[in-house]
Formats: structure tokens, sequence, C-alpha cells
């Protein structure tokens, strides 16, 4: 039995505004999971669902195989960290982690022991006596986690928590949760609007749009065995490479370049008059020719040196793509390149539904 169940949940806010729309989901015990998608699409709702900070509209939340729909957020035994920190200005770092045991009017040494321990799981223990106007982002953003990880609670909810960080910050205390979930176990929900955050977290990702759940997987799955052209351009940096056509002959045009798409799809037949996404990663291209492998000649219009690898924008006809090259293969402006797309990296999207058309069946 999962130890979370999300079963056809829906949210229709006061106003009508229909915000999720039947999430279905069951999270296991000690599961990291990852809510992501664009700004709007129900993550923070749903999370506040489970958090019971928000009606669920209908549907049914389960705890533990117990229906939870009906119980007040103390009682699901949820932990959540907001995007705000909400931390108590007037109280000391002590004081604002040890406060939920505090309330529950724990022992004052076993209060001292779990703050000092969680101080210094968390790199806080310098500044215990500090007023929260006194530390970093970073370093509150750590007080407000050590204070939801103070109670021993079954879900721990982050929405957005490195939201008020700059980027180096960033990389470091997403290394840090990750660490405390490694320390801690506990059952983690995390939304995040990153798909960098959500690769480098998640156990499993949930990609949402628009109120309804787009797929489920691990990064893995997520990267390589996108469901849908959305899917396949969220996650991915740069995004996904896509161009739009209809099927003449078993071919479509990149520009003014044919693409025989028997070659990856030899029931193309099938789609004969009908409109294609075809699909490649930045990443999936090597330059020059390469075996089994479409090929592509067009003009480089600039490119971006990021480090070790640089982004190189191409225009073929009317098209733009984006490669991603090793820095020392980086190409001049304005001159002609030949690259090559492995049929394995390209992916076919039928272009009415946007789902990926399975070029193994
Ligand atoms: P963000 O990343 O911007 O926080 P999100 O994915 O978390 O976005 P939600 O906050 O869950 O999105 O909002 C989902 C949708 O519900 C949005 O279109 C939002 O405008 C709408 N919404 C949120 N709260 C309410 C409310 N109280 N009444 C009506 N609509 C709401």
């Amino acid at each position: 039995m999962a130890y979370l169940t999300l079963k056809n949940i829906n949210k229709i806010y006061p106003n009508g505004f229909h915000a999720v729309h039947n999430f279905n989901l069951e999270i296991e015990k000690g599961e990291f999971v990852v809510f992501v998608g664009p700004s709007g699409c129900g993550k923070s709702t749903t999370l506040r669902m489970i958090a019971g900070l928000e009606d669920i509209s209908n549907g049914e939340f389960l705890i533990n195989g117990k229906r939870a729909n009906e119980m007040g957020p103390r009682e699901r035994e949820i932990a959540m960290v907001f995007q705000s920190y909400a931390l108590y200005p007037q109280m000391t770092v002590y004081d604002n982690i040890a406060f939920g045991l505090t309330l529950q009017g724990v022992d004052e040494d076993i209060i001292e022991e779990r703050v000092k321990k969680i101080a210094g799981i968390l790199g806080l223990t310098d500044y215990l006596d500090r007023l929260p106007r006194a530390l970093s982002g970073g370093q509150r953003q750590r007080v407000a986690i050590g204070r939801a990880i103070i109670r021993k609670v079954g879900v721990f909810l982050m929405d957005e928590p490195l939201s008020n960080l700059d980027a180096k910050q960033r990389v470091t205390m997403r290394y840090e949760i990750a660490q405390i979930h490694q320390n801690t176990g506990a059952t983690t929900i995390y939304v995040t609007h990153d798909q960098t955050e959500a690769m480098t977290l998640a156990d499993r990702i949930v990609v949402m749009k628009d109120g309804y759940i787009q797929q489920v997987g691990t990064p893995y799955q997520l990267y390589f065995e996108p469901q849908n052209v959305f899917v396949a351009g969220f996650i991915g940096e740069p995004p996904m490479n896509f161009l739009k056509g209809t099927v003449k002959n078993g071919t479509i045009h990149f520009g003014d370049i044919p693409l025989d798409l028997s070659k990856k799809l030899p029931s193309i037949q099938k789609y004969e008059g009908k409109d294609i996404v075809f699909g490649f990663r930045p990443e999936g291209i090597r330059l020059g020719s390469c075996e089994n492998a479409y090929e592509i000649t067009c003009n480089v219009e600039l490119t971006e040196m990021l480090g070790d690898n640089t982004n190189v924008y191409v225009n073929a006809g009317s098209d733009r793509a984006i490669l991603k090259v090793d820095s020392h293969d980086t190409p001049e402006t304005d001159a002609d390149i030949t690259f090559s797309i492995p049929y394995d990296s390209v992916y076919l999207f039928d272009g009415e539904t946007e789902m990926v058309i399975d070029c193994k069946g």
C-alpha cells in the first residue's frame, strides 16, 4: 500500500476556476517526489491540498490507507517549508527551530538536544543566538528547513524553497536538501518550476500543465521517454528542438532539407498528409557526418560560450535550432556547417495530439 494516495483529486476555487483536474498519484514512504511545471499549472494548489491548507473539491486523499480529506493540517503529521521562509523575526534561530516542540510542551532538555543536532546537520551551530535579520538568505532557508524537520513528521512538503536565493546558493542548498533527505529518509514532496531542481532532486517527477498531469516518471524516463511535446520541451536545457511539418511521400522538410521519416519510422505511410513534430535535443547531435543519422547543412547565426560547451544557434530555411557542441569545436558565426542527428536521438510526435509516436511499434 502506498503511503500517500491521491485519487482523482480536483480543485475548483470558489470563483469557479478549475485549478487541478483528476490528479492521480501514489507516493511510497521515503520517496522524494517533485511537482514541476510553469507558473499557474496547479503545483502549489495540489501541495496545499495535501497539507490540509486548501479543501479538496472532489476526489480522495489517503495517508497510509486512511481517508485524510477531513483531517486538519496538524492531524496529518505533515511539515511544510514555504517560499517566504515565514520565520519569527523576534525569535533567535534556536527558538525558531525549537518552536514546534515548545508548542507541544516537549521537555527542554530534549528540545536542546534536538535543536543542536539539527543545527549541526544544517551548519547553523554558530548562528543559534542570532535573529533572522542577521542571516543570509541561504541561512534563513536552512532555519526554515530545521524548523520543519525538528518535528518527526511523516511527510515533508516544500513549496519553491530556493526561489529567494541566488544561483550559487541554490546549487549549495539543493545539495543540502538532497543530503537531508538521505539522512532523514522523510517522504518529501517538493514544488518547483525549475526543471534542473526537479531532475537533480527527484526520485520521481510529476510534470503538470494547466491543472493536468502530463507525465509521472523518474528523471531518466522523463528525459529519454517523454510522452508528449510539452514534457519533451520542458525537461532538458536548452529545450528540445522541434520542427513541425506535413508528411509528403514519407518526408518532412527542415528548412529546404528533406528528412526521410521512413528511416526512423518504417510505418510512416500511416501519417501521409498529416502533421508531424520532429524533435531532437541540442546535445543529441554530432558535428559532421555519421552513420544512421539525418544529415543537415545549415548556417550559424550565433554562438553562446558556456564553458565546456557552447550553444550554436543555426538557421536552415525558416527553421531555427540550438545545437550543443564541445567548446573546442565551436564554429564561426555565419559559417555553413553540417551536423548529424542519429536516428536513435530523434523523437516523433503526432502534430495534432502532440503525443509521442512509438517508433518501435
Ligand atoms: P506558481 O509557480 O506561479 O506558484 P502554481 O503552479 O503553484 O504556480 P497555483 O498557485 O497552484 O499554481 O495556481 C493554479 C491556478 O489556480 C492559477 O491559475 C491561479 O491563478 C489559480 N488560483 C490560485 N489560488 C486561487 C484562488 N484562491 N482563487 C481562484 N484561483 C486561484
